[in-house]
C-alpha cells in the first residue's frame, strides 16, 4: 500500500487585504518573513507555522493554506 504523503502547510498572504504595515514581520521570532518593497516574502524553510503572524495581521492578510 502506497504511503499517503503527510499534508503540507503553509503561510498565505492575500496581497489584495496586505497594507505592508509590518506587523507580522514584527512578530516572527523566525525572521521567517520580510518586507520586499510592496511584497510580504515568507521563508518557507524558516517558517514554523507559529500563527503568531496570523494573529498579528491587522489586516487579515495572512492565513493557514494547505498545500498539495
Ligand atoms: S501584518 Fe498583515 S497587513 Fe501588515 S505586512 Fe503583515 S500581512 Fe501585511
Ligand atoms: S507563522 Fe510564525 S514563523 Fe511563520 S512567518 Fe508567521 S510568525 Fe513567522
Amino acid at each position: 500500500m502506497a504511503r499517503r504523503k503527510k499534508p503540507q502547510k503553509k503561510i498565505e498572504v492575500d496581497r489584495f487585504r496586505c497594507a505592508y504595515c509590518g506587523a507580522c514581520v514584527a512578530v516572527c521570532k523566525f525572521n521567517a518573513n520580510e518586507l520586499v518593497e510592496t511584497f510580504l516574502v515568507i521563508d518557507e524553510e524558516e517558517c514554523t507555522l507559529c500563527m503568531s503572524c496570523i494573529k498579528a495581521c491587522p489586516m487579515r492578510a495572512l492565513a493557514v493554506k494547505e498545500v498539495a
